[in-house]
């Protein structure tokens, strides 16, 4: 349901700025039926106006017509610092259809751009694209993509790009920094509208609670450790986990310089602009954490509503302390079906421990790791793995597998069935920096087809697809990595 709050704090009408002979760059046909869009026989909108739609040139098509599109204001900590206001800078909210609110990334300037221009660069716009729709195939909460639409319109970052415009769909938009929004304008009859708000529509089961504000928090956050949980898991890093890039939903949401793990290395930061590796891969359930903290202290004016302050704060500081305890009950049962263990022992996590400690250690690529790991079975030899090929230290390796084989013989399944049950946690295709990049680079000619392929591909993560094993592989270690920064 669209964003119904209304007023001069909450948010802005804004119209988008049309963009010059905008074309087709990429279109999600399966987030499309989440809409009802129809479709032809190429996958693209019958009526020709999605196209205007979705470049920003006009606000109907023959079904649909947004009356209000606006930009919404929210704040937030930027990098661990309070960064005041901020709101969609280049978003813009069309409306809602099916469910979905309908918004488009890049769409001109809003009354919250700042300093910048409004629009997006195609480049950003199709790594937002493949990620959103191969997030949602992982089985990831994520916002999703309908499309990109490009046009030849000069846009300077860095050097002089082309702009495009994304559009984006999600249940709701709202982060946790729309909710620091209100808290620190201290307007707290908007504070209160926009949680009640988030109540009705996406959390019922708070409504009846004791402490309605307090159960959403607990929602919230439990999501959130949900998802952070399931990023580890399949090496996902965001990059710039700000609290207002943190979904009041759970879900993945503004994709800008993420990354996949190639190699396992704890430490990666996926973000050329994160100097200090605030946002590296192990430090993201630590700041999923921090930034439920954000959230719970905006909620505190409603919990005092009802309570004093000494016990408001006590209760949201001991609901807060739930995080972890989720997060880790989490990663450890992801983790353990990635080895194919079904049974919960105790000597589990020292076993996940002593392989992640040696993958980083010989910056083992994780996503192959993990898919060659079911092909182990319960009476294979040693030498016979595979996948310990590529560790340094061998002698370590072999003793890991060693307690691994006995491990899995105390499990009451045949190599066959854990395998694959393996397979349906451990993916064989992720959207590598490296195949985005190629995508990228065909479509900064005009040739597309790169898009569709990887699309394709990454609908079926979890497939074998032995026609595409090139696409599984990490880069050639001759390829110098794609650097991604914060410019998009
Ligand atoms: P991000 O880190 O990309 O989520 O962006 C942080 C803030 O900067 C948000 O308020 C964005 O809307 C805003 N922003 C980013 N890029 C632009 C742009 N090109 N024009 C206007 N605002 C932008
Ligand atoms: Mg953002």
């Amino acid at each position: 349901m669209a964003f119904t709050l209304t007023g001069g704090d909450v948010c802005q009408p804004t119209l988008p700025t049309p963009i010059p002979n905008p074309y087709w760059v990429a279109f999600s046909s399966t987030a499309a039926k989440l809409i009802d869009i129809p479709l032809n026989t190429l996958g693209l909108p019958v009526d020709p106006s999605w196209l205007d739609l979705l470049a920003g040139n006009q606000l109907n098509t023959s079904e649909q017509t947004f009356t209000n599109p606006i930009a919404t204001a929210y704040s937030g900590h930027q990098f661990g610092v309070w960064a005041g206001q901020l709101g969609d800078g280049r978003a813009i909210l069309l409306g809602d259809i099916s469910g979905q609110e309908l918004q488009l990334k890049g769409a001109g300037k809003t009354h919250y751009s700042r300093m910048g221009d409004g629009r997006a660069v195609l480049r950003s716009s199709i790594r937002e694209f493949l990620c959103s729709e191969a997030m949602y195939r992982l089985g990831i909460p994520t916002t999703r993509a309908l499309s990109v639409v490009g046009s030849k319109m000069p846009v300077l970052r860095e050097t002089l790009e082309t702009a495009a415009v994304c559009s984006r769909l999600a249940p709701s938009f709202i982060r946790i920094g729309h909710f620091e929004h209100y808290s620190s304008l201290q307007n707290i009859t908007k504070l209160k509208e926009l949680a009640d708000l988030l109540i009705q529509e996406h959390y019922p089961n708070c409504s009846s609670a004791k402490e309605p504000y307090l159960e959403l928090f607990k929602n919230i956050s439990e999501r959130n450790a949900t998802l952070v949980a399931q990023w580890q898991a399949v090496g996902f890093c965001h990059g710039v986990l700000n609290s207002d890039n943190i979904s009041a939903l759970g879900l993945t949401i503004d994709y800008g310089p993420f990354g996949f793990l190639d190699h396992f290395q704890i430490d990666h930061i996926c973000n050329h602009s994160d100097h200090g590796g605030r946002y590296a891969y192990h430090r993201q359930p630590q700041i999923m954490h921090w930034n439920m903290a954000c959230l719970a202290s905006a909620l505190l004016p409603l919990l005092e509503m009802q309570l004093d302050e000494n016990e408001s704060q006590a209760i949201l500081r001991s609901a807060l302390e739930e995080f972890p305890i989720k997060y880790a009950q989490t990663w450890q049962k992801i983790f353990r079906a990635k080895l194919g263990l079904q049974l919960s022992l105790e000597d589990d996590i020292p076993l996940l421990e002593t392989l992640l400690q040696a993958m980083h250690d010989s910056r083992i690529d994780f996503t192959s790791f993990f898919r060659g790991l079911s092909k182990v079975g319960l009476n294979t030899k040693l030498e016979d793995i595979s996948v310990r090929n590529d560790f340094i230290d061998r002698a370590a390796i072999d003793q890991w597998f060693e307690t691994y084989l006995t491990r899995i013989k105390l499990e009451n399944i045949n190599d066959e069935e854990r395998s694959a049950l393996m397979n349906q946690v451990n993916p064989k295709f992720i959207l590598r920096n490296h195949l985005a990049q190629n995508a990228i680079e065909k479509a900064q000619t005009d040739d597309f087809s790169e898009i569709e392929k990887l699309m394709k591909i990454l609908s079926l993560p979890y497939e074998e697809q032995p026609e595409h094993e090139d696409y599984a592989k990490p880069p050639h270690p001759g390829v110098n990595p794609v650097e991604v920064s914060c410019s998009s």
